[in-house]
């Protein structure tokens, strides 16, 4: 399940790490668009940086991405109006829109190949025009040049679109690799395969990597797409959303870059070489039966209406939605304001990543945009604590769920807690004690509650748990802190 740009990517090189005395202005977790785009910011601005990460530069959403970069998001900005005001709305386009132009000039600075295309929401069948309507009234309204069209020049089902020419799709990885670079050029520092496992509260922050080693910043940046501390509660107000994409080749280029506008909605792009992207089948993470099933959904699409193309690459991938469609950005709650987290993109981080990186460097910097104070400073609607009620619903049913799925899968015979079992770990996870659901498409124990997915065998893979499962013999993998 290697995505397209994960294959053929580059490698990035490491720094050793800094000793646990050494004095670092800012310590920034994860290296993916938002950690890289913060480090190098912070860098430039002639910070000491260090960015550290579990795994590897991209490894988890970035990596994964479909790479669109658009201020017109399928339904985001009709859906931000119905749960914010409009001065908010405004706001995020203005973010959204510096986001935009931030990239795409990195890209030409630096020699990022990126492609300019129209972006496109249609509407797959009469039931998805009003939502299509409404993106094309709420998008006119910010004052984005939005066109209505009434067909498209594409193979699958369509009966009208909005669409926003001049936008964007590149190789995310491709822009990781020039983000780690020039940070190297500004002095800033980068540290693959090390999980920060916990973090000191009061004071300057503290953390304790998952090889005991300490580094102590004055700010610390969790760029770890869900945070890993509770301290914020953001679990309880994220909802982790999980997609499938296929890559395959034999397709010529395209005009637009196209996102339909239902719940399961199907996004579809061109990659230089012949390839084409095509994503969707989506679920809330580890609340589905079969996740084969949705891969299989998906593959059936692309062969019905792309049927010369061949297969070459298919992976899944997550990302967190907030309950107005807005992200979090900024300091946590009771962290002092030296620790800030950025998070719930909704599959739009291309530009909202970016977004995260300036509010945050310009909050440490002492300079704040005025879009920034507006997004930071939004007041939470009745429509928000709906959803936030929502989601949490979604949350207790999949405890039930889980419960009771674990005591049918208890009985002779069946699969699930014995499959753990097989694996050598306990199915519950170490993050808020979910009960782990097993996934079929990547073979990874994935939590229904807030996201954190692990290998079979228990090593940590994403969301907001920091400890690997523990092993059968009751004993934890290896000694893990208390990430509070
Ligand atoms: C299927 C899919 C398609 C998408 N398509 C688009 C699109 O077309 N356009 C668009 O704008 N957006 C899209 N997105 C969204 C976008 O890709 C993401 O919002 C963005 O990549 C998130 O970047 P990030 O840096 O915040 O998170 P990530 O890329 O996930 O980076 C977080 C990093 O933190 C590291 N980390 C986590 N915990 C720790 C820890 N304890 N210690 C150290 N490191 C840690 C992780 O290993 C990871 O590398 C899509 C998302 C999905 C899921």
């Amino acid at each position: 399940m290697t995505s397209l740009w994960l294959d053929r990517a580059t490698p990035v090189a490491d720094d050793p790490l800094p000793g646990s005395g050494e004095a670092l202005d800012a310590l920034v977790v994860g290296a993916g668009l938002t950690g890289l785009t913060t480090s190098l910011l912070l860098a430039r601005a002639g910070l000491r940086v260090a960015c550290v990460e579990a795994r590897h530069v991209g490894a988890v959403t970035t990596g994964r991405t479909t790479g669109k970069v658009s201020l017109l998001q399928g339904t985001h900005l009709s859906r931000i109006r119905r749960h914010q005001s409009a001065d908010v709305a405004a706001a995020y386009v203005d973010a959204n829109r510096e986001g935009m132009e931030w990239l795409l000039r990195f890209c030409d600075d630096h020699g990022v190949p990126f492609q300019r295309r129209t972006a496109v929401t249609y509407a797959a069948d009469e039931q998805e025009r009003s939502s299509v309507e409404q993106e094309h009234e709420a998008a006119s309204s910010l004052g984005l040049p939005v066109a209505w069209r009434d067909t498209l020049d594409v193979p699958f089902p369509h009966v009208a679109a909005t669409t926003l020419a001049d936008q964007a799709q590149l190789d995310a990885m491709d822009v990781l690799g020039a983000l780690a670079e020039q940070l190297r050029v500004h002095g800033g520092t980068l540290h693959q395969g090390h999980r920060v496992r916990s973090v000191s509260k009061g004071g300057r922050p503290t953390v304790r990597l998952e090889g005991g080693e300490t580094l102590t910043a004055e700010h610390l940046v969790l760029a770890t797409g869900t945070p890993i501390l509770d301290r914020g509660l953001h679990f309880a107000r994220l909802e982790p959303q999980r997609s499938y994409v296929l890559a395959l080749d034999g397709a010529g280029p395209m005009e637009g870059m196209y996102l339909s506008a239902g719940s399961d909605a199907r996004s579809v792009r061109d990659a230089p070489g012949g390839t084409l992207v095509v994503g969707g089948a989506g679920h809330v993470v580890g609340r589905t039966d079969s996740h084969l099933a949705h891969l299989e959904t998906l593959r059936a699409w692309a062969a019905k209406w792309y049927p010369a193309t061949t297969e070459t690459h298919h992976w899944s991938a997550q990302d967190y939605s907030s309950p107005d469609g807005v992200p979090y950005v900024g300091p946590l709650r009771r962290g002092g304001d030296r620790i800030h987290v950025a998070t719930g993109y909704e599959k739009w981080g291309m530009t909202n990543a970016v977004v995260a990186a300036r509010a945050i460097s310009s909050d440490i910097l002492g300079d704040m945009p005025p879009w920034a104070q507006a997004l930071s400073g939004r007041t939470p609607t009745a429509s928000n604590a709906a959803e936030v009620a929502r989601i949490n619903l979604g949350v207790g049913a999949a405890v039930v769920t889980g419960a009771v799925r674990t005591a049918r899968e208890r009985l002779p015979g069946t699969t699930g807690p014995a499959q753990a079992a097989a694996c050598g770990v306990v199915g519950v996870c170490t993050h808020l004690g979910g009960l782990l659901k097993w996934n079929d498409a990547e073979e990874t124990w994935d939590c229904p509650l807030h996201g954190s997915r692990f290998s079979p065998d228990g090593a940590v893979l994403e969301g907001p748990a920091t400890r690997p499962l523990l092993k059968r013999s009751g004993t934890a993998a290896k000694a893990g802190d208390q990430v509070e």
